[in-house]
């Protein structure tokens, strides 16, 4: 198996537009990386540079230690899978999985259909070789077009929003069958979604892109709980943001003058009159009944229940805080309930605030 790595990976297209401004990230053989970021943040072109499909104007790729920079698409041997799965409507299951095979005449039929059988099987759909794509549901097409991409032994597995146009509930179930026939093969994959959720739940690491740049590159945990900048914050889940000037730095942590609260938190990499940012994450803030009216510590809030959100397994509340700002708590459901109008106490311990970039 094969490592991927891109070093200052650069693309302008053709009329001026800069999609990627030197991006660089290796990736280890077998390991799950996913391209995230909003609409039009250069991930699908990324991807598109590692296939082949588009040449960087500047950097270089390598695939298992091979500089492939120049490489047409067919000579990279990458498998890839798209948001519509792109299968051939005419051949059958069988001939569809079979292609990439079929077209190298590399192998022989008995080799063939062997591997489109163990294919199959991967994806737990054996005994449907002789049907067409339409006879079958999207989500099984989705699994025929994995399938199709594995069968040639890719070095890697190249995905670009191939869940997207699956409902979330079979969008849910295929997360997780991609995830173990990826492990199950031990397949190198860049995958590419705008779905927070979904780079969260299934990458070993993920890449935030923003406006062509990676902005954080890590593991789901780290990127989730301790985002370097302000954008990586608000990107992955709902972030409580609070602005304002170090003060003070000490023993790792940052006094924060938020001009309507003082927040101590985690941070020791900032200067005494550098403007920050602040966050919380909702499931970090607690919730006390309010205590004496005007109570004012440092990292404490008196505020108002304004909304009640139940998401299933938890309940979001939006409040309002004596001077007017806006805080989302989340709660595992049936703790604690709260109601609209209740007064409350909201206390963010300092180790749950993390210092980013303004
Ligand atoms: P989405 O999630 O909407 O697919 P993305 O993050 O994958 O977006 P890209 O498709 O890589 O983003 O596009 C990055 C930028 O490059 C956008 O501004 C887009 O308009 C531009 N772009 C993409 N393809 C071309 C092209 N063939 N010619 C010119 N500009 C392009």
């Amino acid at each position: 198996m094969s490592g991927i790595s891109l070093s200052g990976v650069t693309k302008r297209y053709p009329g001026g537009v800069l999609a990627v401004k030197g991006v660089d990230i290796d990736i280890e053989s077998g390991e799950f990386v996913t391209l995230v970021g909003p609409s039009g943040c250069g991930k699908t072109t990324t991807l598109r540079t590692i296939a082949g499909f588009e040449r960087p104007t500047d950097g270089t790729i390598s695939i298992d230690g091979t500089d492939v920079t120049d490489a047409p698409p067919y000579e990279r041997n990458t498998g890839m899978v798209f948001q519509d799965f792109a299968l051939f409507p005419h051949l059958t299951i069988h001939e569809n999985v079979a292609y990439g095979m079929d077209v190298s005449g590399d192998y022989t039929d008995e080799e063939i259909d062997a591997r489109v059988a163990e294919m199959l099987e991967l994806v737990e759909l054996p005994g449907v070789g002789d049907r067409t794509p339409d006879q079958l549901s999207g989500g099984q097409q989705q699994r025929i077009a994995l399938a199709r991409a594995l069968a040639p032994r890719p070095d890697a597995l190249l995905l670009d929003e191939p869940l997207a146009s699956l409902d979330k509930k079979l969008r849910e179930q295929m997360q997780v069958e991609l995830r173990r026939i990826q492990q199950e093969v031990g397949i190198t994959t860049v995958f590419v979604t705008h779905n927070q959720e979904e780079a969260l739940t299934m990458s070993d690491r993920l890449a935030v892109m923003n406006d062509g740049r990676f902005e954080q590159v890590g593991p789901p945990e780290e990127v989730y709980n301790d985002p370097k900048t302000r954008f990586v914050a608000d990107f992955l889940g709902t972030a409580n943001l609070f602005d304002g000037s170090v003060t003070s730095v000490e023993d790792g942590y940052a006094t924060v003058d938020c001009s309507d609260a003082t927040i101590r938190a985690l941070g020791n990499s900032v200067e005494v009159g550098e403007t920050v940012s602040v966050v919380a994450r909702p499931e970090r803030l607690a919730i006390d009944s309010a205590g004496a009216d005007g109570a004012t510590a440092e990292n404490t809030f008196d505020a108002t229940v304004q909304f009640k959100r139940h998401l299933g397994s938890s309940v979001e509340y939006q409040l309002e805080t004596d001077d007017g700002r806006e805080l989302v708590v989340a709660r595992r459901s049936g703790t604690d309930e709260r109601s609209p109008g209740d007064r409350v106490s909201v206390r963010i311990g300092p180790d749950d605030c993390r210092i980013v970039e303004a």
